[in-house]
């Protein structure tokens, strides 16, 4: 059946697939919407089998072109996970439903992450349900959608080794990222008919990044009147997934933080296995299970098959095939109310029957015209959005310098020996007053409780009351600065924007 169904891009441009259940007519076929395939890697080969093989029995019209992406690619030297075909296929039919892949050890490119941002998918959407009580589940009622941005934030990728100790990665928010996620949450929340959108940040110490997510998601609620906002901080909210899911409605959140509330809800749901997800951008769109590859249990037909289906689900209705897809939600939710459950759903309590992948599948396919009995099928629809803010939408600021921050690593101990090592070198106009060891504030008038590592914020501004300093005055600084022996690691200008400093303080006192 699996390898029924493959074609490759290159070798087999318009192939006739075999399908095991259904072999779809010529007529059938010019309806077709091509969409990419992959297998990825660990179970998913075969839960992209069972999937398929419930599409196509429930009268999906698709034409698969089967790419390979991850492991075999990286092997054949492809350092992004998927080779020039692979990325042809996707530029053409613009519609990828995606098995899981295992991410690459050190130094290769993870496949998610590359496809996300190149494309900019810049919307993750993961409706987490629980089926209680014919599911074990961490709560009997959840029924909310994580919206998690998805190409900023710490999944920038720009990492960097700085000193002996220390290492660092950049966290970037901008305000054309969080305005489109947002946008795209509220859209999401009117097209479904959702009540409410919390958003999770944690502006009260990221006062800069997620201030500015807090800030837009406050400017775009202002356009959907109709539907509650409401912000939380995120440790607050992710608290309150647990102890009070009804709470929540649509969740829209920067990066890492919607990456854990929606792993976090899906465990909630009974199993992770339970969830699919959209990622939805201007240029086209990526189904996949939110899971993993999980290699433990591939090969053993035990990984269930339902998070990649309801992710197909969405790939059907994001190509207009809402019957087929409402159908089939109908038979999974009979499935389950039925007790047929795989492996990581089995209770003694809840279930009638553990069964494999394939069985899964084969008792989905033979309630499709059933309706589930008490469970609801909740349908997302999924909106595309039709214009891409332009940069040109961005406001423009006045712009000034007023200082710089000078990153350097020594490996003194006393906060008091490195300012007088810094006072005296030629400042060329400016003037050091601060120095934070990882954010602390440890000169002037630190605490000599405050544990120091080698790497060093040194903050200079100019002394003579001048408000606005040029490039050229902070290269002579940084030129005497390394002439004495300080090692650099790197500069942040320090500016201000409309008069608003863009700059954090010092923690401390
Ligand atoms: P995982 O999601 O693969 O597994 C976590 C746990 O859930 C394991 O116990 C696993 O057996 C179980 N599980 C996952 N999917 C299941 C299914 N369909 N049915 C039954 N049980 C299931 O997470 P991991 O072990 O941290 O990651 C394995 C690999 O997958 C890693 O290389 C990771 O980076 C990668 N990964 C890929 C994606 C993706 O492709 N979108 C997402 C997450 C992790």
């Amino acid at each position: 059946m699996l390898h029924a169904l493959r074609e490759t891009v290159s070798e087999n441009p318009s192939p006739v697939v075999d399908w095991a259940c259904h072999i779809p007519s010529m007529e059938e076929q010019i309806q077709e919407t091509p969409i990419t395939v992959a297998y990825g890697d660990g179970i998913g080969p075969e839960i992209m089998a069972a999937t398929l093989n419930i599409l196509v029995n429930a009268g999906a019209k698709f034409r698969p072109q089967v790419i390979e992406v991850g492991e075999k690619i990286y092997q054949r030297g492809f350092v992004s996970g998927i080779s020039p075909d692979g990325w042809k296929s996707l530029r053409n039919t613009k519609v990828f439903l995606k098995a899981p892949v295992t991410t690459p050890p050190g130094g290769l490119k993870s496949v998610n992450l590359t496809i996300r941002k190149a494309f900019s998918l810049y919307a993750n959407v993961r409706p987490c349900v629980t089926y209680a009580p014919h599911v074990r589940a961490l709560s009997s009622e959840m029924n909310l959608v994580v919206i998690r941005e998805n190409e900023e934030d710490l999944y920038a990728g720009i990492e960097h080794r700085q000193t002996d100790d220390v290492f660092q990665c950049l966290k970037l928010i901008s305000r054309s990222g969080s305005e489109r996620v947002i946008r795209y949450a509220f859209e999401f929340a009117r097209a479904n008919e959702r009540r409410k959108v919390t958003c999770l940040t944690k502006d009260n110490i990221m006062k800069l990044t997620d201030g500015l997510f807090h800030r837009v998601f406050n400017e775009v609620s202002l356009g959907y009147p109709e539907i509650i906002s409401e912000h939380l901080t995120v440790d607050h909210g992710i608290g309150k997934m647990i102890s009070e899911p009804t709470r929540f409605d649509v969740i829209v959140a920067p990066n890492l933080y919607g990456d854990i509330a929606s792993d976090l809800a899906a465990e909630v749901t009974g199993s992770i296995a339970l969830v699919g997800s959209a990622n939805i951008g201007h240029h086209g769109a990526m189904f996949e299970a939110v899971h993993g590859s999980a290699p433990v249990i591939a090969g053993t037909d035990t990984a269930n098959p339902s998070g990649l289906l309801l992710a197909a689900l969405m790939m059907l209705r994001h190509i207009g095939q809402y019957e087929v897809a409402n159908r089939i939600h109908r038979a999974w939710l009979r499935t389950l109310e039925d007790g047929i459950h795989t492996a990581d759903c089995y209770s003694k309590q809840h279930s009638a029957k553990k069964v494999g992948t394939k069985a899964f599948a084969a008792a989905v396919i033979q309630r499709l015209g059933s309706n589930p009995r008490h469970l609801v099928a909740v349908s997302p629809c999924i909106p595309v959005p039709q214009r891409q803010t332009p940069q040109s939408d961005v406001p423009l600021y006045e712009k000034e310098i007023v200082g710089v921050d000078v990153f350097v690593h020594w490996r003194g101990e006393s906060p008091d020996s490195l300012a007088r090592t810094l006072q005296e070198i030629d400042s060329n106009g400016f003037g050091l007053s601060m120095i934070t060891n990882r954010g602390v504030k440890v000169w002037p008038n630190g605490l000599a409780e405050s544990f120091c590592t080698d790497h060093w914020r040194c903050r200079f501004m100019v002394a003579n009351g001048q408000a606005t300093v040029s490039l050229e005055q902070i290269n002579g600084l940084l030129s005497n600065l390394v002439s004495a022996g300080i090692d650099v690691i790197k500069i942040e200008t320090l500016c201000i924007f409309d008069g608003e400093p863009g700059y954090s303080m010092g923690h401390g006192q």
